[in-house]
C-alpha cells in the first residue's frame, strides 16, 4: 500500500480528514493548501454528534470548547426539546484543523502551502511550473475553488450565505436554540448557544443582501449587545453534485455539496466518507475505486434525505417545525433522534402530514 500516492488539494476539514484517513491506510499523501496555514479563514460554527467525534478522533476530543444533551426548536410561539443519541458538542473550529494538521504530519504528510492551477483527470497536479503524477487526486478546493468545473464533477447549485457573531464574557446561557423565524433567516433558521462563557449566534438565509439587517434583528431577539466577532461562507444544503469523481479526480466537502441538506452541516458526511474510502481501500487495495464508491455512497444517502426534506419544507422552514410540533405532542418523535442522518425524522413527520397523530 504504501507506494500509492495521493494529492490533496485544500487545507479545509475535507482535505484534512481524508488526509488523516488515507495516511492511517498508507497511503503516500501530499496535501496543497494556498494559504500558508489550515483553518483559515474561519466560516463554521463546529457543531457536530458523537459520532463525529469518534470519528475524527483526538483532535476533535481536544478541541472540545462545550457539550450539549439536546437542543431546542423555537418557532410560531412554541419551544421543543429535542434529545439527541450521544451528546452533541461544540469545538474551537480552526484548533480542530490545526490539530488535524498536526496529526497528519506526525502520519508522515507531505503539506506544501500552495495553490494549484490545474488538475487532469489522469492524476496530473500543475503548481507553479511542475506537472506532479498522482494514482488520486481528492479535489477539497470548498465552494469557491474553481478546479472541478473544468473537470465538470462537483456541486453545482446556489449555497446560502451564512454567519456567525461570538459575543465575549456572556454568562448564563447552556444550551443550543434554533430558531425558525422567517423576518431574520428567510428560508432557513438561525442558531444561538453558550460555549464557554460566549454566546455564538448564527444565521443562513437565501437572502445574502439581508444577511446584516438578519443579524440585527437576531440580535434584538436575543437581547445581545456590544462587542462581537463575525465570521461566515456559503452554506450549502444540497444536493450533492451528480458526478465526484472522474478517472483518478474525486471531489469531496463543499466542492461536492457533500452536506447534511436539512442543516448544511459538512462535518459529518465528509468524515463518514472519508472512513469508507478507509475500510474499502485497506480490504481491496484500490485506491480509486474505494474514494468513488465511498462518496456515490454517502451523497446517494444525502440525495434521499434533501428530496424528503424538499418535500416537508415546501419553500418554508417553518413547515418542518410546525410538523414537528405536532408529532411532539404525541410524543413519537423528539426522544433519542440521530443528529446526522434525517432519514426517520423526515419519514415520521411526512407520515403525520398525510395521517395526523392524534
Ligand atoms: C456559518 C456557517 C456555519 C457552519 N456550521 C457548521 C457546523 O456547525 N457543523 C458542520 O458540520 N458544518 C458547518 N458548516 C459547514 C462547514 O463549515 C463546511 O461544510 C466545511 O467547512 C467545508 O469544508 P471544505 O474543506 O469542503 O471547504 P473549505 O473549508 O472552504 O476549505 C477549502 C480549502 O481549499 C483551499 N483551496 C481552494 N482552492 C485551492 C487551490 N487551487 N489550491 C490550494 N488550495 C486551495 C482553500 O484555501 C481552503 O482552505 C458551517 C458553515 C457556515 C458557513
Amino acid at each position: 500500500m504504501s507506494s500509492l500516492k495521493a494529492a490533496v488539494v485544500g487545507g479545509g476539514f475535507a482535505g484534512l480528514i481524508f488526509s488523516l484517513k488515507l495516511l492511517q491506510s498508507g497511503v503516500d499523501v501530499t496535501l496543497y493548501e494556498e494559504h500558508g496555514r489550515v483553518g483559515y479563514p474561519p466560516h463554521c460554527t463546529g457543531i457536530v454528534s458523537e459520532r463525529v467525534m469518534n470519528l475524527i478522533g483526538k483532535p476533535a476530543w481536544r478541541s472540545v470548547i462545550s457539550s450539549y444533551l439536546g437542543l431546542f426548536l423555537q418557532g410560531g410561539g412554541r419551544r421543543l426539546k429535542v434529545d439527541v443519541k450521544g451528546r452533541i458538542y461544540k469545538l474551537e473550529r480552526t484548533m480542530l484543523e490545526e490539530l488535524m494538521l498536526e496529526e497528519a504530519l506526525s502520519l508522515g504528510l507531505r503539506f506544501r502551502p500552495e495553490r494549484v492551477s490545474r488538475v487532469s483527470s489522469s492524476g496530473v497536479v500543475e503548481v507553479g511550473s511542475s506537472r506532479l503524477q498522482y494514482d488520486a487526486v481528492i479535489l477539497a478546493e470548498g465552494y469557491g475553488g474553481s478546479l472541478r468545473r473544468g473537470l465538470s464533477i462537483g456541486f453545482t447549485g446556489k449555497p446560502m450565505r451564512g454567519l456567525n457573531a461570538e459575543y465575549p464574557n456572556y454568562h448564563g446561557l447552556r444550551e443550543i436554540f434554533v430558531i425558525f423565524d422567517e423576518r431574520i433567516s428567510p428560508g432557513f433558521f438561525s442558531w444561538a448557544l453558550g460555549a464557554d462563557n460566549t454566546i455564538v449566534a448564527g444565521l443562513a438565509t437565501t437572502k445574502a443582501e439581508t444577511l446584516k439587517h438578519s443579524l440585527l434583528r437576531l440580535e434584538r431577539a436575543l437581547g445581545l449587545t456590544g462587542r462581537r466577532r463575525v465570521y461566515g461562507g456559503p452554506v450549502l444544503t444540497g444536493p450533492p453534485g451528480e458526478k465526484l469523481s472522474i478517472g483518478s479526480v474525486h471531489v469531496v466537502g463543499d466542492a461536492a455539496g457533500l452536506t447534511k441538506p436539512l442543516t448544511g452541516g459538512g462535518l459529518y458526511p465528509n468524515s463518514l466518507a472519508a472512513e469508507l474510502a478507509m475500510r474499502t481501500l485497506e480490504k481491496s487495495g484500490d485506491l480509486n475505486s474505494s474514494l468513488s464508491l465511498s462518496l456515490k455512497y454517502v451523497a446517494s444517502r444525502l440525495r434521499r434525505q434533501y428530496a424528503l426534506a424538499r418535500i416537508l419544507l415546501g419553500s418554508k422552514a417553518m413547515g418542518l417545525m410546525i410538523s414537528l410540533a405536532s408529532l411532539a405532542r404525541a410524543d413519537l418523535l423528539l426522544k433519542e433522534v440521530d443528529y446526522d442522518e434525517h432519514e426517520k425524522v423526515f419519514l415520521t413527520a411526512l407520515l403525520n402530514l398525510i395521517s395526523p397523530a392524534s
